[in-house]
């Protein structure tokens, strides 16, 4: 029997390859430019990293997360996302004690047991950022606007910014109270998974993707209204700093992200291409996480934006395959010797040149460029070579011109402006 991949496991093929090569190269460049440093971490973690972390009652830990047990009979757990990992790292070697201002990029899969649909994975890629160590509501508007930046880089356009404030440990509890009353006077039309997070955690009402669910919360109180000073000042600081870098927002107190470990500033960014409403990506503030992980009282802030959504997102009509420069058709045992040589002398040039593996007929090596796109082909004869000469051929203009092949280097740089 065929062997098949698991289910939800997605291969990549290098025809779509270009596409995540862009997307994956304009975050480094943006990310860079913004001052962040890549870092790469395990994909396997202690599991209890991520349940302290992001939170037992929630959907991630409860029932989305690759869990198993290796030889020794520890419990390990694929990452469901990078924060924690990310965190862990930086607590791990002690980055803190001599630099606590930290900016750190990752790309890379994650893995979550989720019902696998069209463009969603098991396995899926995420573009992380995260600044540990900056309580200043600068550093909140900064990753914003690096955010936005690189969607619009990636050419994204009719983008929207979605902010919100959630509270801090002194406002929150009393919000969660005030909300869990609500909810409490309106289970009866709440779904089963919403009458256990009541209990658990009543935020997670406002994730429900159940309509009955979703109109029983439209009157629920808002957590703007139960924001201590100290987080409304910051919120305001943040709002302030996105203005004065002539970003538009909008505010949406609905907003609560799905993430426990979350406080104070939440943001979204949704487009609005090709007429339907996609949350492109999303992120926050989350002062709690270094501590229930086991840290010092750090403060962090970070998004994550998944790479198939963006990849889906892109432009139409944007050439993302790269066609090799040159092929080369050799016709006879001679011209066949000499083409390979000549290949392998343009590749130390950086020039990609392909050949002919199978001595086939002009016309079929011709239709092989074609197929492949080259932009140039060069012809090799028995007669040409005798005389130290090539057939150029511009694939697309169809014209051709007899060049020497000693300086094939330089001629074919110069033509393909590299
Ligand atoms: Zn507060
Ligand atoms: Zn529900």
């Amino acid at each position: 029997m065929e062997i098949k991949a698991i289910r939800g496991f997605n291969d990549i093929l290098p025809d779509e390859i270009g596409k995540w090569q862009f997307v994956e190269r304009t975050a480094r460049e943006v990310f860079e430019g913004f001052g962040f440093s890549e870092i790469r971490i395990p994909i396997l973690e202690r599991t209890e990293l991520f349940s302290r972390g992001i939170g037992e009652a929630t959907d991630i830990v409860e029932k989305e997360m690759y869990t198993f047990s290796d030889r020794s009979g520890n419990s390990l757990t694929l990452r469901p996302e990078a924060t924690a990992s990310i965190a862990r790292a930086y607590l791990e070697h002690q980055v803190y004690s001599f630099d606590p201002v930290a900016k750190y990029y990752y790309i890379g899969p994650m893995f979550r047991y989720e019902r696998p649909q069209k463009g969603r994975y098991r396995q899926f890629y995420q573009i992380d950022a995260e600044v540990f160590g900056v309580e200043n509501p600068m550093v909140d508007a900064e990753i914003i606007l690096m955010l936005v930046h690189f969607l619009k880089k990636v050419g994204l356009e009719n983008l929207e910014l979605q902010i919100n404030t959630l509270g801090c440990r002194k406002c929150r509890p009393r919000y969660r109270e005030e909300l869990k009353a609500f909810m409490k006077n309106i289970s009866f039309q709440l779904c089963e998974d919403c009458q256990r997070r009541l209990e658990t955690n009543p935020l997670r009402i406002f994730d429900c993707k159940v309509e009955t669910c979703k109109s029983a919360i439209t009157e629920a109180p808002q957590v703007t209204n139960y924001t201590c000073p100290d987080c409304q000042g910051h919120f305001d600081r943040v709002k302030e700093y996105l203005a004065v870098a002539g970003l538009s927002y909008i505010l949406n107190p609905k907003m609560v992200r799905g993430l426990d470990y979350y406080t104070r500033t939440a943001f979204e960014v949704v487009s609005y291409q090709l007429g339907s409403q996609n949350a492109v990506t999303g992120g926050g503030r989350y002062d709690n996480l270094f501590q229930e992980i086991g840290g010092p009282d750090i403060p962090g802030i970070g998004f994550a934006v998944g790479i198939e959504r963006l990849v889906s997102l892109l432009p139409a009509g944007k050439e993302f395959v790269s066609s090799p420069h040159l092929f080369v058709a050799a016709l006879g045992e001679g011209p066949a010797r000499e083409a390979y040589k000549l290949v392998y002398e343009l590749h130390l040039q950086g020039i990609q040149a392909e050949l002919d593996y199978e001595r086939r007929s002009l016309k079929s090596q011709m239709r092989r460029a074609d197929k492949l796109k080259a932009r140039f082909a060069l012809i090799l004869g028995e007669d040409e070579l005798k005389r130290g000469t090539a057939m150029l051929r511009n694939m697309e203009t169809k014209s051709q011109e007899e060049v020497p092949l000693n300086d094939l280097t330089s001629t074919l740089k110069q033509k393909l402006a590299i």
